[in-house]
């Protein structure tokens, strides 16, 4: 059993899909390990620490060759893994509603796709679940950013000069990265508030010290919400959150967005007319820029000033990250394929409900239910 990891390709991608420790533990469990030079170089892994741990360590095309796994962070172009044995299993991020070419090439090459992100949110596949992992510490990075970006500080301060206000926090979507960044900006010593559409969230944001601001008119999501996931709201709905937001957003200093909705571009909620109501060097941080965005005129991997407000768009937060974010990725990885590894077969053999889950294509063709869907 070869399992190769290749040099992330896309374009501000840092991370790595394996560390020493996981090729450790790979290797314990009786695989062979290939890593491309340099792939983790940008993670704060240099090639030796791959050798050591005991992993072959050369070019793509040599670490692909006969490989049976490939592991990945984002996909990699199918023409790169020419070399692989037919049907070898490649897990990685697909963004597969996005990509939808991508995965066809992946049919075609008769390659195993292993979509991460369809990971189904059930306890034994938290550990395995890269979509908390990689939001968990983009929620967090977020706080930072925006904290440096602006021009004030988070705690009251009380000076022989005079009293520093806290700064005020709102978080929109109290998802995992939106839970982190409440917890970040108390930490930070900032007031904090927070939305969602799913009723859940709030009580986890009245137990993180914040405060809920909820719209109360019309019926959100109850409980969890399907999967654990929000939908598209109402008109109704998004008329009643619009007036919410704009009586709040005009009070705070800084604002974070996280809002998704699986196989949907991400929702509005923040107008330019609303951006226009808030204090000069205010901040926005758009966490979801990349999936549309929930900031009207977030531009990615930009900081966008408008009416004096900065909104920050990060198309790839977890990249700036990439040794923790690595880290955390690498072991989902690990996680998953050791625990479905079959010790006579010396392969992984995955069950159905996970295999059926994450898989988008198999033995030539797509076969992943939530993609026809
Ligand atoms: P997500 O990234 O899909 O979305 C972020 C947040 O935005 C969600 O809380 C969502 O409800 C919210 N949102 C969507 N539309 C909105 C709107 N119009 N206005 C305001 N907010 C909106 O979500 P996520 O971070 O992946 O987590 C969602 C839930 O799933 C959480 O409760 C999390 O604890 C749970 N979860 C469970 C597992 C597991 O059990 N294995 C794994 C991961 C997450």
């Amino acid at each position: 059993m070869r399992i190769a990891v290749l040099k992330e390709r896309a374009a501000g991608e840092t991370r790595v899909a394996a560390t020493p420790e996981t090729v450790k533990k790979f290797i314990a469990l009786g695989a062979s390990f290939a890593v491309e030079q340099g792939a983790g170089l940008s993670a704060a892994i240099a090639d030796e620490d791959y050798r050591t741990a005991g992993a072959e360590v050369t070019d793509a095309a040599a670490a692909v060759d006969g490989a049976d796994i490939v592991l990945g962070v984002q996909a990699p172009d199918p023409a790169l893994l020419a070399g692989a044995r037919p049907g070898a299993m490649v897990a990685a991020t697909f963004d597969p509603f996005r990509e939808k070419d991508r995965v066809q090439a992946y049919a075609a090459a008769g390659l195993e796709a292993l979509a991460m992100e369809f990971m189904p949110r059930i306890t034994r596949a938290q550990s395995m679940d890269v979509l908390s992992s990689q939001s968990n510490l983009a929620g967090y990075k977020a706080v930072l950013a925006a904290a440096n970006q602006y021009g004030r500080a988070f705690p009251m301060m009380m000076t022989a000069a005079g009293t520093v206000s806290a700064a005020k926090v709102f978080i929109m979507g109290v998802g995992v990265a939106g839970l982190q960044a409440i917890a970040t900006a108390r930490r930070l010593g900032a007031q904090v508030s927070a939305t969602d559409v799913r009723s859940a969230t709030k009580e986890q944001i009245m137990s993180l010290g914040a405060k809920p601001i909820f719209v109360e008119s019309v019926a959100g999501i109850e409980g969890e919400g399907a999967g654990g996931y929000a939908t598209e709201m109402s008109e109704e709905y998004q008329k009643a959150q619009a007036e919410l937001v704009s009586a709040h957003i005009a009070k705070q200093d800084i604002v974070i967005t996280t809002a998704l909705i699986p196989g949907r571009p991400a929702p509005r909620l923040i107008s330019d007319a609303q951006i226009a109501t808030m204090r000069k060097g205010s901040v926005i941080y758009d966490l979801a820029v990349a999936q549309g965005g929930n900031v009207e005129g977030s531009v990615a991997d930009q900081v966008v000033e408008r009416h004096g407000v900065f909104i920050i768009g990060s198309s790839n937060t977890p990249a700036l990250m990439a040794a923790d974010t690595s880290a955390l990725f690498a072991r989902n990885h690990y996680n998953f394929l050791s625990a479905f590894w079959d010790k006579e077969q010396g392969r992984p053999v995955l069950d159905e409900e996970i295999g059926n889950a994450v898989r988008l294509t198999q033995g030539g063709a797509m076969v992943s239910e939530r993609l026809k869907g």
